[in-house]
This record gives C-alpha cells, sequence and structure tokens, in this order.
C-alpha cells in the first residue's frame, strides 16, 4: 500500500494552527495533501475518518523499554508493538537497561532492535554519568552522534551539581536537553508512598514532596546560570510546577512533563493497589493532584509522558501482598514484615497503553482544548527531542494518530501488547483511544477490527 487516504477527519495540528474537518492523503511515507474533497484515487485505501480525530503522531518521551537486560519486563519489540496500540509513533528509551546506555553500541543496539520491529520509532535517551553512578559523565558528542536525542540517568537523580553543570555545558552545545529525574535522596529516604495520611494508614515509609521540590530548586538554579536547556521529569507537587514557572519568568529553559497517573491518581490509590500504585515520585496528595491540573490548564506543564516501567509479578511482591490489596478490600493494616516488603516493591507502573485514554478526560472535563492535548502529546515532545515530527504540512513524514475521542472501553491488563501487567488502572473505564497509528505511512497498529466503532 503506498497511499492512504483518511477522509473527513477531524485535522487537529497546533504546529500548523489547524483544527478542521479535512481529507488527508498519506502517499510514499508523506503528507502528500491536505484539503476537502481530496478525489479518491484506485490506489489508495480510504479510511473514513468522520467524527474521528487525526493528530501528529504521539511521541513519548519517557518510556522504559528494558531492553537491552529484562526480557522478563518488557523488549523492545513488545514495548514498541504496545506504543503503537497507545497510538504513540515515537518513543524516548530510557537509559537504565542492563548495560546501561551510555556507550554508542548500546544505543545502536536499541535502534536495530526497534527498525526490526517496523512499527513505532524509538530515539535512544543517554545516560548522563556512566553506569548511572553519577561519577563520570558520558562521551555526550559520540551518543548524539549515534542517535542520542535526550540525556538523563532517569531512576536516580544527579546529585553532585557539578557534574550536571559540566554535562549542561556539553549537552546545550549539541542543542539537546538533560531530563532530569529530581529526587533528593536524603529527603525522600527510600519512601514507599507520599509522606502524609496514606503512608501513616499503611504503616509503609513516607516520600515527602520537599524531596522533589528541593532538587528542582537547586536545578533550575544551576540550568538558569548554565544558560542550558533541562527537562523536568515527571513533576508531581504542587511546589514542583511553581518553581518551574519561576524559574521560566526569570528566563530558564525549561520544560517539564507530567504523567498520567500523577494527575489521574492521588496517594489514596495505594490502598487499594498496593504495589500497583508504588512509583517514584509517588501519587500525591488531593493539594497536589489539583495544582497539577491547573498546570496542565495554564501551560506551566509542557507535556504529557507516560513513565512507562513495566515489572513483572515477581519485582512487584505480588505473591507477598495477593489478598492483601484491591478494589473490593479494606485499605489492610500491613505488619511490619509486609511494609518492609513493601518499601522494597520495584517503581513503576506501565503506561503506553492507557496514556491516551487517560489524556483525554482532561478535554472531556474541559480543562483542556483536543487541540492543546495534541500540543502535550506530540508538538512539545517533538521539539524537546528536535525531531522533525509533530505536525502534519504537506511534505513531513507522515506519523499519524487517528483517534476515535468518543470510544468507551474498560482497560483490561491481559489484553495488553507490553509483556507487563503492573497497573492501578485495572478495570477503569476510559473515553477515547487510538483506532489507527501511522508510521512514515504505514499502518502500525490497526483497530479498527477489534474496537468497535
Ligand atoms: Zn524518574
Amino acid at each position: 500500500m503506498t497511499a492512504l487516504l483518511l477522509k473527513s477527519g477531524r485535522v487537529i495540528d497546533p504546529a500548523c494552527n489547524r483544527d478542521g474537518t479535512f481529507d488527508l492523503l498519506v502517499r510514499d511515507g508523506r503528507v502528500s495533501a491536505i484539503g476537502r474533497d481530496i478525489p479518491v484515487s484506485k490506489e489508495a485505501e480510504v479510511v473514513d475518518a468522520s467524527r474521528l480525530w487525526i493528530s501528529p503522531g504521539l511521541i513519548d518521551v519517557h518510556v522504559h523499554l528494558r531492553d537491552p537486560g529484562f526480557p522478563e519486563k518488557e523488549t523492545i519489540s513488545t514495548g514498541l508493538r504496545a506504543a503503537a496500540a497507545g497510538g504513540i509513533t515515537t518513543v524516548a528509551a530510557m537509559a537504565n537497561t542492563s548495560p546501561v546506555n551510555d556507550r554508542p553500541k548500546i544505543a545502536r543496539y536499541m535502534i536495530e532492535r526497534a527498525r526490526d520491529v517496523h512499527g513505532t520509532a524509538l530515539v535512544p535517551v543517554s545516560a548522563v554519568s556512566k553506569e548511572l553512578a553519577g561519577a563520570e559523565i558520558v562521551d555526550f558528542d559520540a551518543m548524539a552522534e549515534a542517535g542520542a536525542r535526550l540525556f538523563s540517568d532517569d531512576g536516580i537523580a544527579v546529585d553532585d551539581p557539578n557534574l550536571l553543570r559540566r554535562a549542561l555545558e556539553r549537552t546545550s552545545r549539541l542543542g539537546f536537553a538533560i531530563s532530569l529525574h529530581e529526587e533528593d535522596r536524603s529527603l525522600s529516604c527510600n519512601g514507599a508512598v507520599n509522606a502524609g495520611a496514606v503512608a501513616r494508614r499503611l504503616s509503609v515509609s513516607g516520600y515527602s514532596g520537599e524531596a522533589e521540590s528541593e532538587r528542582i530548586r537547586r536545578d533550575l538554579s544551576i540550568a538558569l546560570n548554565a544558560n542550558a536547556p533541562v527537562h523536568i521529569a515527571h513533576v508531581s507537587t504542587a511546589e514542583s510546577v511553581a518553581l518551574i514557572r519561576a524559574a521560566r519568568s526569570e528566563g530558564a529553559q525549561v520544560t517539564c512533563e507530567v504523567t498520567p497517573h500523577h494527575f489521574a491518581l492521588d496517594d489514596s490509590a495505594a490502598l487499594t493497589w498496593g504495589p500497583n500504585a508504588k512509583m517514584n515520585p509517588p501519587l500525591r496528595s488531593r493539594r497536589d493532584v489539583e495544582a497539577i491540573h491547573a498546570s496542565i490548564a495554564d501551560g506551566t506543564i509542557d507535556m504529557i509522558a507516560s513513565d512507562h516501567a513495566p515489572h513483572e509479578p515477581r519485582s512487584k511482591h505480588m505473591a507477598e501482598f495477593a489478598g492483601l490489596f484491591g478494589p473490593e478490600l479494606a485499605p489492610p493494616h500491613l505488619s511490619p514484615d509486609d511494609a518492609a516488603n513493601f518499601a522494597r516493591v520495584a517503581n513503576g507502573i506501565v503506561g503506553l497503553e492507557t496514556s491516551l485514554g487517560l489524556a483525554l478526560a482532561l478535554v472531556h472535563r474541559g480543562l483542556i482544548s483536543a487541540a492543546r492535548l495534541v500540543s502535550m502529546m506530540s508538538a512539545s515532545p517533538a521539539r524537546l527531542l528536535k525531531l522533525a515530527r509533530g505536525r502534519l504540512a504537506v511534505g513531513d513524514t507522515a506519523d499519524i494518530t487517528v483517534i476515535n475521542p468518543d470510544l468507551e472501553w474498560t482497560v483490561e491488563p491481559d489484553k495488553f501488547l507490553s509483556r507487563s501487567r503492573n497497573t492501578p488502572f485495572s478495570g477503569t473505564r476510559l473515553k477515547g483511544r487510538a483506532l489507527l497509528t501511522i508510521v512514515a505511512g504505514e499502518i502500525v497498529f490497526d483497530g479498527r477490527k477489534s474496537l468497535a466503532r
């Protein structure tokens, strides 16, 4: 198939200031025409896109694909298929693999494996420090040469301010940002859930909001002095967004992302979901969630990223907690042994296949427009990664997500294409999902048969 005609869809393309009903013709991997009543040619596959949205392909700047190193959690192959099913056409794959992506060989391995999948595109995220050990910086030029377009020790904070300063000198010369996992570990104290009533109720250790915001305060000042771009990963607290807003008004080149779980859930979800609601940073208080909503609405938060973090049941200690947590159960009183175990549960949840559905709730509730959603999930991430993506002008590479915004569905982890099932959204009703995911003109996910219209 060399041509695809999307008929009468709502093309939402904020980068080109377009939001209206159009036909869009894809030919030889590129957008070849946008207009009203584009004639149907013999060779083109025609898709009736009425009542559907035609968005530039979604880009997720924060994804853990666990490859190389952890095939029991995910592989590049399973992860990219999950991404395609979630409507995502490009993922930035984090560096905390085994071996760590701190040398060109690993970045090239990731790109080659992704090429074999013929699906969602992969951009490798290079580590900032070798082995993520925070002691020695990587060869930034060599990593960029190998294909890295973002740098991050995500999962571990960069503790040494001098190392961060030196890293920012190098990355800003290359024109790329460092994505910062912001955590002062002397304040987070390996806390299991947000410090407060939920931590007390479960008798588990608390992780304070200051652990995040104090480190953001430090790093924004370093970035401002270095005049270098930084990206703050997974912001979760009211103070964090206030600091980012203030630094931006002083001229800091700062962008930030929020995860769907940090705007959709508060820390009380840990009472229901236990290990599947444990992540770093943790789910926060209602007050924090409300501040996050306000910052999504006012534009302080630039983008949505899943922080897709697959784990197999063993890393989540699911057997030990069987029968203790669940939507039908009262929150348990954990024994001291259970509480110690809870602190050891691996952090993170899968997100590639629920991200769009959770984000669409922001539109359905009237918090943001559809165009702003597309900015947050496509145009802004493309800018961060310096990719010629995130828009649909004639001649652009045809990375497109066709979305049915009204399709109601239930999250069923057993149906995930990801290898892992760790989610606190099991059974959640969502409205809207990707119907077609198109990468460079090829349909890499087709939900037309499996998903009723
Ligand atoms: Zn992180």
